[in-house]
């Protein structure tokens, strides 16, 4: 099933509420195949406006979600219409609820040693009828034996959170390998999972700044900080391709 949304840079985000993003994953959660949900953030978006090939591969993905306000912010300034943010650790966190009440099995794949594990145990605490299949961490050398490994583990989901774009390229190219049947791409997801990154105030959260109260706490990202601005300056420039209707 297709559903309405926009194209950013060429890259299809759904026009989808979080209880909207919620009911699709179920669905896909319970389909036959493979299936992969990404949630692009201003970053990969032009990233992929420079290579037609992650492009593509973001394209194949059943699900793509407005994470972040930037995204938003690039749709409201070409008049297109996303209803809301769908924060991927808040979406990762109810589907985990909803995937417990089914008995799901669930894989966490990525982040420094030990830390997937303590998500795993976290998880296991909020979200009863979840079963914890396997957790491994995202600095491996062979992506091929991480995939099996996950079909060894016979897990329906796969938190894969090993930084944007190499979670989605290693979905595109091993997800069918896991043998899940639902992979979300979710960037640093496991460390807030985990405790070990805090979540932002409420308020700067509702007003969709996490990622600014991240990035002035860990100074690391405050590099990434410009790219925002940029970002909005080429959607706004290049006409017909900044922003189209999918649909
Ligand atoms: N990461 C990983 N393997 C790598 C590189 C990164 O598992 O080879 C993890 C990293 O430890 C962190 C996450 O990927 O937990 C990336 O987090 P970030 O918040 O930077 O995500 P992004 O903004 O790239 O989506």
């Amino acid at each position: 099933m297709d559903q309405a949304g926009w194209k950013i840079l060429g890259v299809r985000v759904d026009a989808v509420t979080m209880d909207e993003a919620l009911a699709r994953g179920l669905e896909l959660l319970e389909r036959p195949g493979t299936h992969r949900v990404i949630t692009p953030n201003p970053e990969l978006l032009s990233q992929a406006a420079r290579r037609p090939e992650l492009c593509a591969l973001l394209n194949r993905a059943e699900l793509s979600l407005a994470d972040g306000v930037g995204v938003l912010l690039a749709a409201r300034l070409r008049g297109a219409q996303l209803p809301d943010r769908v924060p991927g650790v808040d979406y990762a966190a109810a589907l985990a609820r909803r995937a417990g009440e089914r008995g799901k099995r669930i894989y966490l794949l990525g982040a420094r040693p030990g830390v997937a594990q303590e998500a795993g145990r976290r998880l296991l605490r909020d979200c009863p009828g979840l079963v914890l299949a396997g957790a491994a961490d995202g600095y491996f050398a062979d992506p091929a034996r991480a995939a099996d490994e996950i079909a060894r583990a016979r897990a329906d989901l796969v938190f894969v959170c090993l930084g944007a774009p190499r979670q989605e390229e290693w979905m595109d190219r091993y997800g069918a390998r896991t043998g899940a049947r639902l992979l979300l791409g979710l960037g640093g997801t496991l460390d807030v999972l985990s405790g070990r990154v805090g979540r932002a105030p409420a308020l700067w959260q509702r007003w969709g700044l996490e990622w600014l109260w991240r990035a002035l706490r860990q100074p690391s990202r405050l590099g990434r900080l410009y790219r925002l601005p940029l970002f909005l300056a080429q959607v706004w420039m290049e006409e017909g391709r900044g922003i189209c209707r999918e649909n």
